[in-house]
């Protein structure tokens, strides 16, 4: 669309097309919000690079309405095999699989190439109708205007950067990047075939101190995505052993790991995420989800185009971004971490500290927290909560007795077996739902769009935020922004 101006404009311009930028085009394409997002790349990534997704993305994924598919291409993590230098070999796992539950549905670390992500992602935006413009670098940024490779001037509301580890917007907005890339951390990774292996394990040869080579099968190929930590494309082959042999090579990479990240997320309306706000080594397979969440969060709020909402994007997910960093760094400093710990699943995250946590009563979830799944007969809580709105769980309160303005939330009475429904109620035939949510007494609770809670009250105490959640902030006296009761 071109102004008077000779401009083009949106209202969103997103930079980069990597799992962050395309998940963002995906939460503004399904809200009607309009955008463009441009890739320097003339086409999609073709890398396995980062290939775990954890249990907390796959439920974004779930509403983003994709994850079927993401689960028809992937596999869990495969039991590890260590090729002795004796000829021995050991096997064990890298983390437990742990069985589903009802609040957690998908508690395991998926394995697809991180390629495929992108591959999926894109077909989500496409049916959506959106489009990524590749071969589109941004080379120019004053305020909200961005110059392309193609001498385009795009004007609009807001700029996203999610261009990754060497991002152009970072470095135009001059936003610091402190920490350190650990030069010892060199690693060779390529997408290879091979004949001589078996792709029920991840195959390593260990060396002393750490790893050789590392072998791991991709599902849903034929590749294994090779790792070997200092050595160089040049030395590939002369990496394998005895009776395996290379018959293609696909992607490859010669990567230096880094733990750096901005101190602010947000500048005026430029808006950094994923790789380009933070990276991490690839221990502990955080990176690509954590960017994956960020443009979750910051979706939503960008559709409302309300400032002191967006300012929580910052205040939200910049502790969050640390605190992975912290995790992945650890974890490659010393190999020994429970590599099972819940965070790591990022399951536990939660806004409870944050600007929006609401009111809240005792209980195992409060206000910030994810909000869990739960069965209710034959449809799930995350079948309700799934799409771009918000839902009120009336937990045993009659609709005669629900707030009178929901307007656009979508409310879901919870009801025990036996007692009188109706359309809106979902029958908590095993009691799961109260369970989770502690809903031993009548109860609303207000799920924000990405599934964390906002508020939890009691029906005859209506201080939540129920209506169609216009998300009014206001500032307390310390400057940080918190939702108004209105
Ligand atoms: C060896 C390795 C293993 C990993 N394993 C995991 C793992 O198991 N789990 C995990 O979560 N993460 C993992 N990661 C990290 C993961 O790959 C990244 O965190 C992820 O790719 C970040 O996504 P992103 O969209 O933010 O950035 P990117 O994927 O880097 O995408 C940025 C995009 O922006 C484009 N771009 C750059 N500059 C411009 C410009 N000026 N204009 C327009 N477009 C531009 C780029 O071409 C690119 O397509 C791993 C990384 C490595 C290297």
């Amino acid at each position: 669309m071109f102004s008077e101006s000779g401009f083009s404009e949106s209202s969103v311009s997103i930079v980069g097309a990597g799992p962050t930028g395309l998940t963002l085009a995906i939460e503004l394409q399904r809200r009607g919000v309009p955008h463009r997002i441009f890739e320097a790349s003339p086409g999609p990534f073709a890398g396995s690079r980062g290939k775990g997704l954890q249990p907390r993305t796959l439920e974004v994924l779930d509403d983003l309405g994709v994850l079927d598919r993401f689960l028809a291409h992937g596999c869990d993590y495969p039991a590890m095999l260590a090729h002795l230098p004796d000829g021995r070999t050991q096997e064990w796992r890298m983390g437990e699989l742990h069985p589903p539950t009802p609040e957690v549905p998908h508690p395991n670390t998926l394995m697809v190439p991180q390629w495929r992500t992108g591959q999926l992602l894109l077909e989500r935006l496409t049916e959506l109708g959106g489009r990524v413009e590749f071969g589109a670098a941004v080379t120019g940024l004053d305020n909200t205007t961005i110059t392309l490779s193609t001498g385009e001037q795009v004007h609009a509301d807001y700029v996203v950067g999610c261009d990754g580890g060497r991002s152009t917007i970072r470095k135009l907005l001059g936003a610091t990047f402190e920490g350190e890339t650990h030069d010892v951390e060199r690693m060779l990774i390529a997408d290879v075939r091979l004949e001589g292996l078996d792709r029920e394990h991840w195959h390593i040869w260990p060396a002393t101190p750490g790893l050789r080579l590392g072998l791991c099968p991709l599902p849903g190929t034929d590749d294994y995505q090779l790792t070997a930590p200092g050595a160089t494309l040049d030395e590939l082959e002369s990496l394998l052993p005895p009776g395996v042999e290379l018959t293609h090579v696909g992607w490859t990479s010669e990567y230096r790991a880094s733990s750096r990240m901005v101190s602010r997320f947000r500048h005026g309306d430029v808006f950094l995420a994923g790789d380009a706000a933070h990276v991490h080594p690839p221990t502990g397979g955080q990176g690509l989800n954590t960017g994956i969440q960020d443009a979750y969060n910051l979706g939503w709020k960008l559709a409302t185009g309300d400032s002191a909402l967006l300012d929580t994007y910052d205040a939200e997910r910049l502790p969050v971004a640390a605190a992975v960093l912290g995790i992945s760094t650890r974890l490659l400093r010393t190999p020994s971490v429970d590599r099972d710990d819940p965070a790591l699943r990022q399951l536990t995250l939660s806004y409870r500290d944050g600007p929006l946590a609401g009111p809240t009563l005792p209980g195992p979830v409060q206000s910030g927290d994810r909000a869990p799944d739960a069965p209710c007969g034959s449809l799930r809580l995350f079948d309700a909560f799934r799409g771009p709105h918000e839902t009120l769980l009336a937990f045993d309160v009659p609709d005669s007795a629900l707030p009178a303005d929901t307007r656009e939330l979508h409310v879901r009475r919870i009801v025990r077996p036996g007692a009188p429904s109706g359309p809106r109620a979902l029958v908590d035939l095993a009691g799961h739902a109260h369970r989770a949510y502690g809903a031993d007494d009548p109860a609303l609770i207000h799920i924000r769009p990405d599934g964390y809670v906002r508020s939890i009250t009691r029906p005859d105490l209506q201080t939540a935020h129920h209506g169609r959640a216009p998300w009014v902030m206001t500032r307390t006296a310390g400057g940080s922004a918190r939702p108004s009761a209105g």
